[in-house]
């Protein structure tokens, strides 16, 4: 059999660190350990029954079994505009501002791809969500990485950024609440973030994959509630996360035109956009799951103060996460992030994904989804105890 050679392109890509814990975690299982799987970031429980209806009535639809519309159909762009006004007061007009995605992180990666030249650079956070680092190999772009530290409760300082590298920068990365820190942003750093931007003419790109899911009574802000926001960039909001939609790949990028016209005018070239009866179930969860998304994020809050709790009562004094359904756990000295990871997963059978996969400056630290029940969060919190590290 002839093997033929990957392009550059693909040799370019950057290695994929989490597949190596996938391999780890199946090799503990293989040898018969129940493993409480807190590495990875796929919400636990069913879509909301409402949208799984919509689904199978849509798909008995005639019209949704002809090509549908290349930028998506108007009644799903009609329904993301409404989203926005009824969750944020934004005002988005559902052809000019708002582009269908095939979930937010074909989005992120095609971004790049729409936006910069090879060399070109883009400011990514540090740590950040890896699809990050595949958009910008994909369009040859120069990552300069925006370090997102504990003393800065994980927002960049943009004071730090070197003057040339601001002047050079064509886009910026953003996502809040944060994969994988759980930290949010506020109002005012989203203002600081759209006057840095204008001044700089960087496009901004705010990741809000986890702006359905905020904790003590805080509703997650969106970057476009800011003034000027939605003449510097955009923001991507996926249902993957808000509706339990991961399997659905469906998204949608919202805010300034130019950008929402590269992003379809690539996606002309590489799709027609998804099956129409996808796009009626996501109207669906747009228009009528409020009270089910309230539910889910209630549903992670409460998961979040058992886990963390039990981590306190181990001695093991983390942070609680704000926003997202991820904890960012600090480790104890004399580990790296990898080697604690390792040892939660051979001698507790706990996996979470050690933070240097995220970036150099994830290490010191691991994360652990809330994806499991409050019962295997704790137990997995008296698995460590048996540690005798806390
Ligand atoms: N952005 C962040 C920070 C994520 O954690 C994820 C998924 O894990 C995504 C984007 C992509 O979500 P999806 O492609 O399912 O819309």
């Amino acid at each position: 059999m002839l093997t033929f050679e990957q392009s550059r392109l693909l040799k370019n890509l950057p290695t994929q660190f989490f597949a190596s814990l996938v391999g780890k975690v199946n090799r503990i299982k293989a040898e018969g350990h129940d493993v409480i799987n807190l590495g990875q970031g796929n919400p636990d429980q069913p879509t909301p029954a409402n949208v799984v209806e919509r689904l199978k009535s849509a798909a008995d639809n005639p019209n949704n079994h002809k090509y549908p519309p290349f930028r998506g159909k108007r009644n799903l762009k009609q329904a993301a505009a409404q989203f926005y006004k009824r969750e944020y007061g934004v005002d988005l007009d559902p052809e000019k501002n708002i582009a269908i995605l095939f979930g937010g992180k074909a989005g992120l990666v095609e971004l790049p791809q729409c936006l910069l030249n090879p060399g070109d650079i883009m400011l990514v956070p540090d740590p950040g969500y890896p699809d990050y680092w595949s958009g910008a190999a994909l369009a040859n772009a120069k990552m300069e990485m925006m370090p997102l530290t504990e003393e800065n409760d994980f927002l960049p300082s943009y004071d730090r950024i070197h003057k040339e590298v601001a002047e050079k920068a064509k886009l910026m990365i953003l996502n809040y609440p944060n994969n994988p820190t759980g930290a949010v942003a506020d109002v005012d750093f989203f203002e600081r973030t759209a006057a840095f931007a204008a001044h700089h003419n960087i496009c901004v790109c705010h990741d809000f994959a986890y702006g359905g899911i905020g904790f003590d009574g805080k509703k997650p802000v969106s970057f476009l509630q800011v003034d000027g926001a939605k003449e510097i960039g955009i923001e991507i909001y996926t249902l993957s996360k808000t509706y339990n939609m991961a399997g659905w790949r469906i998204a949608f990028a919202a805010g300034n035109p130019s950008v929402i016209e590269a992003l379809n005018l690539l996606q002309d070239h590489l799709y027609v956009s998804l099956f129409g009866a996808v796009q009626d179930a996501a109207v669906e969860a747009l228009s009528n799951t409020a009270e089910a998304a309230k539910k889910i994020s209630d549903m992670y809050e409460s998961r979040r103060n058992a886990f963390i709790s039990s981590l306190h009562d181990i001695g093991w004094h983390v942070e609680a996460p704000k926003g997202s359904f991820f904890a960012w756990l600090k480790i104890p000295s004399g580990y790296t992030s990898e080697s604690f990871a390792d040892l939660l997963l051979e001698k507790a059978h706990v996996a979470v994904a050690p933070g240097i996969g995220f970036g150099q400056f994830g290490e010191g630290f691991v994360r652990a989804g809330l994806l499991t029940s409050e019962e295997r969060l704790q137990e997995a919190a008296s698995r460590i105890k048996k540690l005798g590290i806390f």
